[in-house]
């Protein structure tokens, strides 16, 4: 497997391979890798003949109160990881390397990014437009892979690559789950064992929301306060949102549809855990 640290060395090899007429796919991460993450790797090594993964801790779309200088890291154990997954390719640049100290050119949006994860971390989808827009004109993937977990920022960056012609197919991948049915994450991590125990109400208010729709329920008010008092009930969940909203604008709506999103977003402890389904998904396994 390739390690190119440097912007000029992946460009070499993604231009020797597209000089031989190879599709690429880039799953785009921030590195301490999970088995979420290497469901990305999975999807793109069938699709494509080479797969890149980047790691990357982008400073841009942390807020200055954020987890940046904490973010887990484990550089060496990931590469292991992308080895054994046959990626062909990581790219890993320093800061330094994607930012110039002078540089001052982003790329932004509004409605799409503006609720939800928007509205707590007001820099976060500007830090992940202007990465992201980075790395495709690095590697000029065909393909380009990201997780349902993250739903904003899947709806986000599909509506950049639309408004912005970007020649390249979004791969929406199945959220990959632990045993009990909490999402994984890099920052499960920051959980000591009694937050990793209450943090399973995510999933369980979730999966009980499921459960209502299945049973006929639309109104989303009515989802939204059941789920408000099912997270209530654990007391280390301080909520930050629950929302039921339009799939691809990631707008509030009165009534669910299959395609819209049912996301919540969860402090337990000071580690902010976000969590969701799609209307129509099948049903959460809770172990
Ligand atoms: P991150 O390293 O957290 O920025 O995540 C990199 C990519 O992996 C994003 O597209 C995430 O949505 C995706 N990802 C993270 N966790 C999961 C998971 N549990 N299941 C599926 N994809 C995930």
């Amino acid at each position: 497997m390739i390690i190119a640290r440097t912007i000029e060395e992946a460009r070499k090899h993604v231009q020797e391979w597209k000089a031989r007429g190879c599709t690429i796919g880039l799953c785009p991460t921030m590195g301490y890798l999970h088995e979420g993450h290497l469901s990305l790797m999975k999807a793109s090594k069938q699709d494509n003949d080479i797969t890149v993964a980047s790691i990357f801790v982008n400073p841009m779309q942390f807020g200055p109160t954020e987890d940046l200088a904490k973010y887990p890291r484990d550089f060496e154990r990931d590469c292991s990881m992308l080895e054994a997954e046959g990626v062909d390719m990581v790219f890993a640049p320093e800061p330094g390397e994607m930012y110039l100290d002078d540089f001052c050119t982003f790329v932004d949006m509004t409605v799409v990014s503006e609720g939800l994860c928007g509205r707590s971390r007001p820099v976060m989808f500007r830090g992940v437009c202007t990465v992201l827009t980075k790395l495709i004109n690095i590697i000029y993937p065909n393909r380009m892979y990201m997780g349902k977990k993250d739903c904003q920022q899947l709806a986000v960056v599909r509506r950049m690559v639309r408004d912005l012609n970007f020649n390249l197919e979004v791969v929406g991948c199945a959220t990959v789950r632990e045993e009990d049915g909490l999402a994984k994450s890099s920052r499960n991590s920051y959980l000591s064992q009694e937050e990793r125990e209450a943090a399973r109400v995510l999933s369980r208010t979730l999966r009980a929301a499921q459960e209502k729709i299945a049973a006929g329920q639309t109104d989303s008010q009515e989802l939204i306060d059941f789920m408000t008092a099912e997270l209530t009930k654990e007391p280390m969940a301080d909520i930050d949102y629950v929302e039921v909203v339009d799939g691809l604008t990631m707008q509030p709506i009165p009534e669910v549809r299959e395609g819209d999103v049912i996301a919540i977003a969860v402090r337990i402890g000071t580690t902010r855990l976000i969590d969701n389904f799609i209307a129509g998904d099948p049903l959460i396994q809770l172990g």
